[in-house]
């Protein structure tokens, strides 16, 4: 069985061409096809919540425009849904990995919009409002036992905010591979640094090479590091189809990552592991690559 936490209502966040509501349809409509994946109702997070990972000022300014359109960065922008879809987008994340460690179910997938990775402390960025990843890790260590949190983000865009925000924290590990160099976006991830292992793959690079850097990079560090829960980024903007990377990535290649992280989860974090959707532009490969996680993950 595998919970996923989504609601079409996220598809009240329209800003425009490239963030176009029908991604998150072409998740859920895939998912939901499944046998074993149980469609749940997402609760938005609390200022509260976002509180505890962003700058109170800049969570204030954002919730502040619920209702309207404004621009926030060069390429973030809002419709009058945006910051409700944005609150139930970081909700959706917490409540997916409250899921797993309340031993409702070993993993779970939380099928939002807008996504978060480039999100930072005090600023939106790369169609990312609250880092909702890390909004859902913070909720996890304030009302669970859980301190140890691994980050894998398999976007094909460097995480970026998320790697600042948990920067230097002895209790978080951020991995993340993607395609870097050349001035891709956001031109970050180029090397390694601290608990932040970044592993930037040139364009035309694919499956074996992402593998190989979960194999090669994360597997040793997350050995040391023990995670008591695996949240990962979960873009799926690295397939060969998708319309802004240049890697190669197939739907068998992403259900062979999933594969190795689950390991890690089952080793480590008695297979707590939580899949958050980010980005993914081409609607065909997001199902495709989709339904390929879940089923690993017994959706
Ligand atoms: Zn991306």
């Amino acid at each position: 069985m595998l919970p996923v936490f989504g609601d079409r209502s996220m598809m009240e966040h329209e800003p425009g061409e490239i963030e176009d509501p029908s991604r998150l349809a072409a998740v859920l409509d895939a998912l939901r096809k499944r046998p074993g994946v149980q469609l749940r109702t997402p609760t938005q997070a609390t200022r509260g919540d976002l509180c505890r990972v962003h700058d109170e000022a800049y969570v204030d300014r954002l919730l502040a425009t619920a209702g309207t359109s404004v621009v926030l960065d060069a390429d973030t922008r809002t419709s009058p849904g945006s910051i409700d879809a944005a609150r139930l987008a970081a909700g959706a994340a917490r409540d997916a990995v409250f899921c797993v460690l309340e031993g409702e179910a070993r993993a779970a997938f939380a099928a939002v919009r807008p996504p978060g990775h480039h999100a930072c402390f005090d600023r939106a960025m790369g169609f990312c409002l609250f880092n909702n990843v890390v909004v859902a890790a913070e909720a996890a260590r304030m009302d669970h036992d859980v301190e140890r949190v691994l980050f894998v983000d398999w976007d094909v865009h460097h995480g970026n905010g998320t790697q600042d925000l948990v920067a230097g924290r002895g209790d978080s590990l951020f991995f993340s591979v993607h395609q870097g160099g050349g001035g891709f976006y956001p031109g970050t991830g180029l090397t390694s640094e601290g608990n932040a292992l970044n592993v930037p793959l040139q364009p035309g690079a694919g499956d074996a090479e992402m593998l190989a850097a979960v194999r090669e990079v994360l597997r040793p560090a997350a050995d040391d590091f023990a995670p008591e829960l695996v949240i990962v980024s979960a873009g799926f903007d690295a397939h060969v189809d998708d319309p802004l990377g240049s890697l190669c990535a197939t739907p068998q290649g992403y259900a062979a990552l999933c594969r190795e992280v689950a390991a890690i989860a089952r080793d480590h974090a008695r297979s707590r592991m939580v899949l958050v959707l980010e980005g993914g532009y081409d609607l065909a490969a997001l199902g495709a690559s989709s339904v390929a996680c879940a089923e690993v993950l017994g959706g």
